[in-house]
């Protein structure tokens, strides 16, 4: 098989090896790596069906990282989706009403971001190691949460490495924020800023490009990289959770090989959907992409108008994960609509960085038809939460419910009854206070941690390890700073 190799977004000359593109992150010309053609399935999806998860996601990863071999892919999967997952399946499907919630929160962290957190640092230190990298990997991180602590427990630990997390002070809930500064390890740093998640991202980004950090910090014997989802180590793995969907509802004879489903997904940075994008071009029959926003709808604004424009009040929402004004991953889609035209999608991220908006051309706007973009209030959340738990007994966090609320609106607006697959990116149990009000049984008295044990009676699902936990665990980290801190608060730790 030929080598898969990865181009910048904005500059196609750029070319590196997957892992290469691994170990980068970001391209240096502040691009985002793409595969040079996206690969296509070379089995059938009856020969899929067959597999374990485990299996899977080798038949799909090596498509990718086409420069590891067997052993090394097998390897850092089987490092991943093991007994750090309580569900046998690692990605269950829980029918509720008429949709399917697949549960990507079985792992440790117990939110979506595991899928793709807890093969990140294998496919990283396999990657050095491929390519004679010796330096110490330092991984920077801006979380709106649940990366944050995912990314730390993915990396506590893994010799050859450490990890500096940021998060927003006043933007994660209480238990995000109990995970992260309980994290052990001594490769790991969590600091809470005093800003926005945008703000602790654009922060991390301009240390990626200071190359005065970079070179003092190479002379210590470290390199930068980023566990963000632009990197395409955690973009990959994300792509085998929607064969794996479509495989369970085919061997579970809820559809026929070959027929379509839709995919709903609660999006923020734009990875989780451009991972359901990328499996519909290597030939998985999906139909719609329904892209969820909550009250920061820049991407629905965006598929309605063609105008992307972050110039907007930023608002806190009860899903935080997707509190975003700057999609990340959307690049990487922007990108393909543009024909792979690097030139025209640089401008556009040009004027993005100096104007804060741009317009895709109509014939790109045209190549959107497969998505659809709507977005969620916070009262509709809330709402929607009550329904699918008084529908049928299940309780959803509130960004599966932002996207399970827009499900709803699509289904309205258009007639369509295509089974349909909503990624459920969160355990409720890491937003108790806001599914207890949803359904009507909050108690102000208790903490969040407290109403743990009422989720429990309510649901009738058991507390998952992640919560047990740090019930009693001791805060490690107290580090705090501002936006323009956190150049010296990374300086001091590697020191
Ligand atoms: C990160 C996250 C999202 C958004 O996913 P993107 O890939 O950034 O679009 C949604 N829900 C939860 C719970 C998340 O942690």
């Amino acid at each position: 098989m030929s080598e898969l190799m990865y181009i910048s977004t904005r500059d196609k000359s750029i070319q590196k090896t997957a892992s290469q593109a691994i170990l980068q992150g970001l391209s240096p010309d502040g691009g985002l790596f793409v595969p040079q053609a996206l690969p296509r399935m070379d089995k059938s999806i009856s020969e899929l069906s067959k597999l374990s998860y485990q299996d899977l996601a080798y038949e799909v990863m090596k498509l990718f990282l086409t420069d590891f071999t067997e052993d090394e892919l097998r390897g850092c999967i089987s490092a991943a989706y093991g007994s750090g997952f309580d569900s046998s399946k690692i990605a269950p499907l829980h029918k509720a009403g008429s949709a399917y919630y697949l549960e990507l929160f079985h792992g440790k962290t117990i939110a979506f971001k595991d899928m793709a957190l807890s093969i990140l640092p294998h496919l990283m230190t396999t990657s050095a190691k491929k390519n004679g990298l010796t330096d110490e990997i330092v991984i920077l991180t801006a979380t709106s949460g649940d990366t944050g602590k995912a990314a730390l427990s993915g990396f506590a630990g893994v010799p050859g490495t450490r990890i500096i997390v940021f998060y927003p002070k006043d933007g994660v809930s209480d238990i995000q924020k109990l995970q992260m500064v309980t994290q052990e390890g001594d490769n790991t740093l969590v600091v809470g800023i005093d800003g926005n998640f945008d703000q602790a991202q654009t922060g991390v980004k301009m240390m990626f490009s200071d190359d005065s950090l970079k070179s003092d910090l190479k002379k210590s014997g470290f390199v930068f990289s980023s566990a963000n989802s632009i990197n395409i180590g955690r973009l990959v793995p994300q792509i085998v959770y929607y064969f794996w969907s479509y495989c369970q509802l085919l061997s579970g004879g809820k559809i026929s090989d070959g027929d379509s489903i839709n995919v709903t997904v609660p999006t923020g940075n734009f990875g989780n959907i451009l991972a359901a994008f990328y499996a519909k071009q290597m030939g998985l029959p999906i139909a719609k992409l329904i892209c969820a926003s909550n009250e920061n709808k820049v991407l629905y604004d965006f598929f309605t108008t063609g105008d992307y424009d972050k110039n907007r009040e930023f608002t806190l929402t009860s899903s935080p994960s997707m509190d975003i004004l700057i999609s990340s991953n959307l690049e990487r889609l922007i990108y393909f609509i543009a024909g792979e035209d690097d030139a025209a999608n640089r401008g556009l991220m040009e004027s993005l960085s100096t104007k804060g908006i741009y317009s895709i051309t109509p014939s790109m706007k045209e190549k959107l038809v497969d998505f659809y973009g709507n977005f969620a209030t916070e009262a509709e959340t809330k709402e929607e939460i009550r329904r699918v738990f008084e529908d049928s007994g299940y309780i959803i966090d509130p960004h599966t419910a932002v996207a399970s609320s827009v499900y709803e609106k699509y289904k309205k607006e258009t007639g369509d009854e295509t089974i349909t697959v909503i990624a459920s990116t969160a355990s409720p149990y890491k937003f108790t206070r806001t599914v207890m009000q949803a359904i009507g049984r909050d108690d102000a008295s208790k903490s969040d941690i407290e109403l743990t044990d009422d989720l429990k009676i309510a649901s009738g699902v058991s507390v998952p390890a992640a919560i047990e936990e740090i019930k009693s665990a001791p805060v490690r980290h107290t580090t705090l700073c501002s936006v323009d801190g956190m150049e010296q608060v990374v300086r001091d730790f590697l020191a």
